[in-house]
């Protein structure tokens, strides 16, 4: 064997080297990748969304974190009453104050937020309009009024800061309401603090898709991204005090659950021999349909082929008669008379059944 190669071996038996299960890319190691705030990364194309559809509204299970009236659900980044203020049913970034930080934390969350770049505009670049969507205060959408103003393009509106342009400048005038629905999926670290997987964005402005399930390579930050940390599974949201009076609406989350683990192991199988399980194989015509089911034996495996679906289902026997299909939740019961092959089977998935003969 190569030398190298046992020399790895060795070094992972005696557990010198960790294998992560996900290696973060910074996006300028090799020199080959774009640098942070590249200017001469291509630019999106400039989409022009449809007309405003604005506000949205909550859907039921959604928690409701500002509704245009005050701030209860928000505080100051120190931990004081939050010292931005509320004009017309918008909350209005105030220059010096400070982030304005969600008083409950949250992992994987949609977020709906509708922002309006200051009307008239002032500044250049990311002098203009800037604020941001903090995720867990570490993962940033960036805020910006990008609406013919050029900037790098890691920094425009809807770039996740430092990391990925938007696919698309979707940007509205300075003064329109423009929304963010933002699907964030946050990191996932190991009990020793590994990086698991790391956060993931998806980020539609104004109604186009801008991010596509992008992972991020750690914290977003100004001239470069900050490498992950281990951080708890739920964190503040919070919004970006950049020292211009951006405004926002209509903020709310739903909180996403993680998916149901799988379920206990099914009960056991029956295993029959080939020639017990010839007795099931062939063609069974559906009584008052066209479908054809055939019963097919490969070795010790039996599948079940419709004649209208090209992919055959495996099939497991739990009784003589019964049996069940290994990745459907559906039934074949066969009908025999003495010990000759069966003479009809019946497809049942929920509340349909199928009864066919051979
Ligand atoms: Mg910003």
């Amino acid at each position: 064997m190569n030398p190298e190669i046992l020399t790895a071996l060795a070094l992972l038996a005696l557990g010198c080297v960790s294998v992560q299960s996900w290696a973060p890319q910074p996006p300028n190691a090799s020199g080959t990748r774009w640098k942070v705030h590249d200017p001469d990364r291509p630019a999106p194309k400039v989409v022009t969304p449809a007309p405003a559809a604005l506000p949205t509204p909550p859907p039921s299970d959604a928690q409701v974190l500002f509704d245009g009236t005050d701030l209860e659900h928000f505080r100051a980044a120190d931990g004081g009453p939050a010292r931005w203020s509320v004009e017309d049913g918008a909350v209005v970034a105030a220059p010096g104050a400070g982030s304005l930080v969600s008083k409950d934390s949250f992992g994987d969350v949609q977020l709906h937020i509708e922002w309006a770049s200051p009307a008239p505009p002032h500044g250049e670049g990311q002098d203009r309009g800037n604020s941001g969507v903090y995720f867990m205060e570490l993962y940033e959408v960036q805020v910006l009024d990008s609406f013919e103003s050029p900037t790098y393009p890691d920094g425009l509106a809807a770039a996740i800061y430092a990391q990925y342009p938007p696919l698309g400048n979707a940007c509205r005038p300075p003064g329109e309401w423009q929304s963010f629905d933002i699907a964030f999926r946050r990191p996932r670290f190991t009990e020793d603090g590994a990086l698991e997987q790391p956060a993931r964005l998806t980020v539609f402005h104004n109604g186009v898709l801008v991010q596509n399930n992008e992972e991020l390579w750690g914290g977003t930050s100004w001239l470069s991204h900050h490498p992950y940390q281990p951080h708890a599974d739920r964190l503040p949201l919070s919004l970006q005090d950049h020292g211009h009076p951006v405004r926002y609406r209509n903020i709310w989350v739903r909180q996403l659950e993680p998916r149901p683990p799988a379920p206990p192991a099914r009960e056991a199988t029956l295993t029959l021999s080939p020639e017990e399980l010839d007795r099931y194989t062939g063609e069974y015509r559906q009584e008052d349909g066209d479908t054809i089911f055939s019963i097919r034996r490969n070795d010790g495996e039996l599948s079940l082929h419709l004649s209208w679906k090209p992919v055959g289902l495996v099939l497991q026997p739990k009784t003589r008669t019964e049996s069940v299909l290994r990745d459907t939740a559906a039934s074949v019961t066969f009908e025999f008379q003495g010990d000759g092959p069966a003479r009809a089977l019946i497809f049942q998935l929920g509340p349909t059944r199928l009864r066919a003969v051979r």
